[in-house]
């Protein structure tokens, strides 16, 4: 990874509560692990991958939920479900499973206030300084992939950067939800764009190989991806590892690692612009995890530190896991060659 790649720290009083409030989650998971059996239990369906992030097949199995295989890459260190539903299977579970139904009807409206303020303020204005600083001023057209969160929108818009606005396949449709004009469109056709975002997403794709090489194609020449998702080297899943609750199957197919992610942009020709883990909740996440499942046992050393030391000793620890990318909430700019 070479030194000039964009590494950032924020911290904005954020909480878990907040973007992914307990009972909602809890049922949007039960959903989803029902469903996931329904849709993919049929062993002989699934299909093996090599590793999603650097393509090496050098991997072995580390932890197994609910039917499904996790394996390490031995290259990179990414975790990855194979074998995995194939790809039809995916968009068949994505069009008609409850959890989906779900996600749109309650998950993404219900926590929409509080992602808004502090998510998707903070996403826009990222986007926007980055533009600003290494976008192709040309091009100006800006696309979010199936979008969850419409108002994405609105604070996009209010920064007068980006025009014409497109919502690509969206999940949740900005009609009724977004005061700016947005234009809903199929991925099929699209090209010459300056940003498109994604977030949350890359976790669930059959190949993010594929994903990536899809969006290079939407891009203008200069053009930039902007993506948010979990990887494998942050702090909460390298502690809990397969104890980690919100680790699921079908959203979490790929917890690729940073290493990874870096060689995927490569492999898929993209520069490097960012690639920082903002990440504010691990040790929270961490510590409502261990209360909540007494048979997880921390490391003696974070068990004392959650316990006999203070909110200040958290956030520094929080900062610090931010600063050397140990956090496990990634966020990614790539910009095509
Ligand atoms: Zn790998």
């Amino acid at each position: 990874m070479t030194r000039r790649v964009k590494r950032v720290v924020v911290s904005s009083g954020l909480r878990e509560a907040d973007i992914r409030p307990p009972a909602l989650l809890s049922e949007f998971k039960r959903l989803s692990v029902q469903d996931a059996l329904e849709f993919f239990g049929d062993a002989s369906q699934l299909v093996e991958v090599p590793c999603p992030a650097c393509d090496s097949g050098d991997s072995k199995t580390v932890f197994r939920k609910n039917e499904f295989f996790y394996r390490c890459c031995n290259a990179c260190g990414s975790v990855y479900v194979s074998p995995r539903p194939s790809e039809e299977a995916l968009q068949s579970y994505y069009a008609n499973s409850r959890a989906s139904l779900f996600r749109v009807q309650h998950y993404s409206r219900d926590t929409a206030k509080a992602r808004r303020y502090h998510l998707l303020s903070s996403h826009a204005e990222w986007m926007g300084q980055i533009y600003d600083e290494v976008g192709n001023p040309d091009a100006r057209g800006y696309a979010d992939l199936n979008t969850c969160s419409p108002e994405i929108f609105d604070e996009i818009g209010a920064m007068k950067v980006f025009q014409p606005l497109l919502s690509v396949d969206p999940l949740l449709d900005p009609a009724g939800v977004s005061e700016v004009a947005v234009d809903i469109v199929g991925r099929d056709g699209l090209s010459g764009l300056g940003a498109i975002s994604a977030f949350e997403k890359v976790e669930h794709q059959f190949s993010p190989e594929a994903y990536l090489r899809q969006v290079r194609d939407m891009l203008a020449d200069g053009g930039l991806f902007f993506f948010t998702t979990r990887t494998i080297s942050g702090f909460d899943l390298q502690i809990l590892w397969s104890r980690t609750p919100y680790i699921f199957v079908p959203e979490h197919l790929n917890l690729l690692s940073v290493e990874g992610i870096g060689m995927l942009a490569e492999r898929c020709d993209y520069e490097l612009i960012e690639l920082s883990t903002p990440g504010q909740l691990d040790l929270e996440l961490v510590r409502h995890a261990a209360i909540n499942d007494p048979s997880i046992k921390l490391p003696p050393f974070i068990a004392y530190l959650l316990e006999k030391r203070d909110q200040e000793a958290y956030w520094d620890f929080q900062e610090y896991l931010q600063k050397h990318r140990l956090s496990s909430h990634v966020r990614v700019v790539i910009k095509k060659k």
